[in-house]
């Protein structure tokens, strides 16, 4: 007999004690700008992916934007998945790109092959696929539609870090991948994300660029943390089907505002 009725949490946040009592000290003793850490990461990214040229963003959108800016020229074209989050749209627009919306299949939900070609014009600098949910759109197909018609393949892995096709990571069979390590992603550093390439000429262009960014507050991330650890708490299984659902359910039954803002 089942106990509760309540379905499972959509969203579950991957972090342990650690990551919280390692990001903790380093706020406190005001070094989350220092340190070597971030070239760990790029290091490891490029061994175990196999990749020439790793650099760690802000955030997996901002590797989009850069990297589209320095792959396609102002006004190009760049044929893209519809099904993905709003600012990957707005991404492309500020890179100078033209947002193209090709079909998906009903398969995978990722950009379908068959429909890209109709859409290649004379306008058109780049394909942007994105690997939802964990699953390849199929690569090998665009791939050899992007070489023989001189395009840039632009690979949105923020959903999917560590996936294999063909024996090659996610990312890595493009012109440059993007991987997201935001809060809900598979790895999550609350913020975060890689561009990877073999391209050294674009990673270098990347890096001179990040380089005129400011850092986040620490304020900034704490807050950020402090979300996670809430959302973390309240999708947890055992604290999602006794309480959160059915809070959900009731805010969502009786139109209570402040309950229907944290879904
Ligand atoms: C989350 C996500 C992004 C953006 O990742 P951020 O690191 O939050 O910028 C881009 N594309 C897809 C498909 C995503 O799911």
């Amino acid at each position: 007999m089942a106990v509760f009725s309540a379905p499972h949490p959509r969203f579950r946040i991957y972090t342990r004690l650690g990551s919280y009592t390692s990001l903790l000290t380093d706020l406190l003793f005001n070094r989350i700008t220092k340190g070597a850490d971030v070239e760990k990461l790029e290091k490891a990214i490029a061994e175990q992916f196999r990749v020439s040229h790793v650099v760690a963003v802000p955030m997996a959108r901002v590797g989009i934007y850069l990297a589209l800016k320095h792959l396609i020229k102002p006004g190009q074209g760049v044929i893209m998945s519809p099904y993905t989050i709003a600012d990957v749209v707005n991404m492309v627009i500020l890179a100078g790109g033209v947002p193209v919306f090709c079909d998906i299949e009903q398969k995978s939900c990722n950009i379908d092959p068959d429909k890209i070609e109709e859409l290649i014009d004379a306008k058109t600098g780049a394909v942007l696929v994105t690997h939802l949910h964990g699953i390849g759109a199929a690569t090998g197909e665009i791939l050899q539609i992007c070489r023989s018609r001189n395009l840039a393949l632009v690979e949105d892995t923020s959903q999917s870090f560590g996936g294999y096709q063909n024996g090659k990571r996610l990312g890595t069979i493009g012109e440059a991948g993007i991987y997201s390590f935001g809060m809900y992603k598979n790895i999550n550093s609350w913020y975060g994300g890689a561009v990877v390439s073999e391209n050294k000429v674009l990673i270098d262009k990347i890096k001179g660029e990040l380089n005129q960014y400011n850092y986040q507050s620490g304020y900034f991330i704490f807050k950020r943390m402090f979300k996670g650890l809430i959302t973390d708490f309240l999708t947890h299984p055992l604290v999602f089907q006794p309480l959160t659902y059915w809070l959900f359910r009731y805010g969502f039954l009786h139109n209570i505002k402040w309950i229907n803002k944290r879904i």
